[in-house]
Order: C-alpha cells, then sequence, then structure tokens
C-alpha cells in the first residue's frame, strides 16, 4: 500500500535524505491522498495500462499508480531523488525510474520497452515551468498516448479549456483541442502540496482523439494563422494576419479568404474557432505568395 501521500511520511523522508527543493525543477510534492486517489481514477489506470509518469519526485503518485496499472515508467531529472525512489518503490516490482529529462526521451521507445509499442496513458503531477513544452510535444509529436492525466497551474488549465470569446481562449486552447478533448477534473489549492506553490492547480484529462478535430490542406500553415491572429488579438482578424512577417499573402488575398470563410471585415481571431481557422487555411494554401507587407 501506498506510505506516501501525507505530509508525515514525506517530510520524514525529505529529512532522511537532507533533499532540498530545487526551484528550477518545478518541485512540488503531492501530500494528499485525496487528490492523488482522484487522479488516479480520473486517468482510468488499470492492471492492462502502462502508464508515463513525468517527475515522480519521491515517489508519491508513483506509488498509487503501481497499485493501479500493469506497468509504470518513470522519468526523473533529478540525480538527488534517485536514492530516494530507490527505497520508496523497493516493494514494487513494476516500476522502472528512468532518470532523464523528459523533453529530451522518446517516448516511442519507452511504450516499445515495457508496453509492446501499444499507447501508454500519461499521469503526472508536472512541474509547472515546461508545462507547455511537455504538453504540446506528446501531442504534437505523435507519441504513442491515448492520454494524458496531470496536475497543471490552474491558470494554464483555464487556458487550454477555454472557448472563442473567452479571455483565456488562444493559440493554446486551438492547439490542444485539435489533438485532444480537454476535460477539467479538479481544481486543486496550494496546501496538499509541500513546499505550497504560489498558485492554484487543477487536473486536467486530455484525451487524444482518433482524428484530429479538423481537416486541413496545410496544418502547419492553420497553426501559423492561429498564432499570429491571437499575437495581435486587439486588432481584427485581418489587419492581425496582414501583420504578421510568417503570412506571407498580399492583403487582398487575405480578405477573399476572409470572405470565402463567410466572415465579415471586422471579425476578430478570439471569436473563431478551429473550423474557420481550417477554412482559411485551406484558401490559402493555394493561393500565391506576395512579399511581406508592411505592418500598419
Ligand atoms: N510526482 C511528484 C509528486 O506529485 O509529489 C513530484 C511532482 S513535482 C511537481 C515535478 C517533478 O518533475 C519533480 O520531481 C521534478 O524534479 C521533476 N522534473 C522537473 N523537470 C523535469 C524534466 N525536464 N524531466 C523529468 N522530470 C522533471
Amino acid at each position: 500500500m501506498p506510505t506516501l501521500g501525507n505530509p508525515r511520511n514525506t517530510i520524514e523522508i525529505i529529512q532522511k535524505y537532507g533533499f532540498s527543493f530545487q526551484k528550477k525543477f518545478g518541485q512540488n510534492f503531492l501530500i494528499d491522498p485525496h487528490v492523488l486517489d482522484k487522479i488516479i481514477r480520473a486517468a482510468g489506470v488499470t492492471k492492462e495500462d502502462c502508464v508515463l509518469e513525468i517527475g515522480p519526485g519521491i515517489g508519491t503518485m508513483t506509488q498509487y499508480l503501481a497499485e493501479s496499472a500493469g506497468r509504470v515508467a518513470a522519468v526523473e531529472i533529478d540525480a538527488n531523488l534517485i536514492p530516494i525512489l530507490q527505497e520508496t518503490l523497493a516493494e514494487y516490482d513494476n516500476i522502472t525510474v528512468i532518470h532523464a529529462d523528459i523533453l529530451k526521451v522518446d517516448i516511442g521507445e519507452i511504450a516499445r520497452a515495457y508496453n509492446g509499442g501499444r499507447p501508454l496513458k500519461v499521469v503526472a503531477n508536472l512541474p509547472y515551468y515546461i508545462t507547455t513544452p511537455i504538453i504540446m510535444g506528446l501531442l504534437e509529436g505523435n507519441a504513442p498516448v491515448d492520454s494524458i492525466t496531470v496536475m497543471v497551474q490552474k491558470e494554464v488549465a483555464e487556458r487550454i479549456q477555454a472557448g472563442p470569446g473567452s479571455r483565456d481562449y488562444g493559440a493554446l486552447s486551438l492547439a490542444v483541442r485539435y489533438y485532444a478533448e480537454p476535460y477539467l477534473v479538479a481544481n486543486v489549492p496550494p496546501n496538499c502540496f509541500i513546499p505550497r506553490p504560489n498558485v492554484g492547480s487543477a487536473v486536467l484529462r486530455l484525451t487524444r482523439r482518433r482524428e484530429n478535430a479538423v481537416q486541413t490542406k496545410d496544418r502547419e500553415l492553420m497553426f501559423r494563422l492561429i498564432r499570429a491572429s491571437f499575437n495581435q488579438r486587439r486588432k481584427t482578424l485581418l489587419n492581425g494576419l496582414n501583420n504578421a512577417a510568417d503570412i506571407p499573402f498580399p492583403k487582398e488575398t487575405l480578405a477573399a479568404a476572409v470572405k470565402a470563410a463567410g466572415l465579415p471585415d471586422n471579425v476578430r481571431g478570439e471569436d473563431l474557432g478551429l473550423e474557420k481557422f481550417a477554412e482559411l487555411a485551406d484558401y490559402l494554401a493555394g493561393q500565391e505568395s506576395g512579399p511581406p507587407a508592411l505592418p500598419e
């Protein structure tokens, strides 16, 4: 049974090893068993699953995962935590700890080594300084992963979940939605961690879609359009795109694309869903590009 996930045993382990928390690694360890249970349930982990845990810390969630999953591969960057994990996870024979930076790991290799190449479930209390690169790396890199259940900063969860017209809606909301269906599992207050983070947290589950949310002739162009329109979100879509150096179409072509998508001249990017960005990309994919316009 898990022995961590409470303040007493966590502090005992930390003191025994003289472990000092490293801010640069985003170390906030979970000390609330209810939150841990909720994460495991939301991830829907069964003995059929192989879980990839990112950042096991002292092994708190790893213990819970080992009880419910068939196998767990846990990737930890901090060398000081490896001997601690050897002790806290000693009684489990279904865990492999990998000392590495998750941003440099080949997730396909982990799936092949520990799950016969089948998709993994990612479950993690993420280091907040690299939340977006981790999530987008898993989704864009086509890693063999069918769900991602993660603790993130509350504000990031809100941005990912937001829809058109909302203040939090942006390129991240659209990028995640293209690949996955987001679901907010729970908000988690700072007192569930040691040390307490100075922001609220939330558990988010992303279920990978079998097919991307929209079809487009040019995905790369679609994401450039999305980024350009949110980089200048107070401008109209047309001016935002026209000012962007990496959208090399004449203004008349951009205006024709906006019109062909059935949008008014003064529409803003923040009012559009993925479908409209896909329509704009499809229209522009077949058009002649020109020299970049001078900013207005
Ligand atoms: N899972 C533990 C828990 O819930 O108590 C710890 C979570 S803590 C928020 C984040 C963990 O990720 C830390 O153990 C940290 O050392 C690790 N970490 C930070 N950057 C990492 C990286 N690039 N690759 C792998 N692990 C990383």
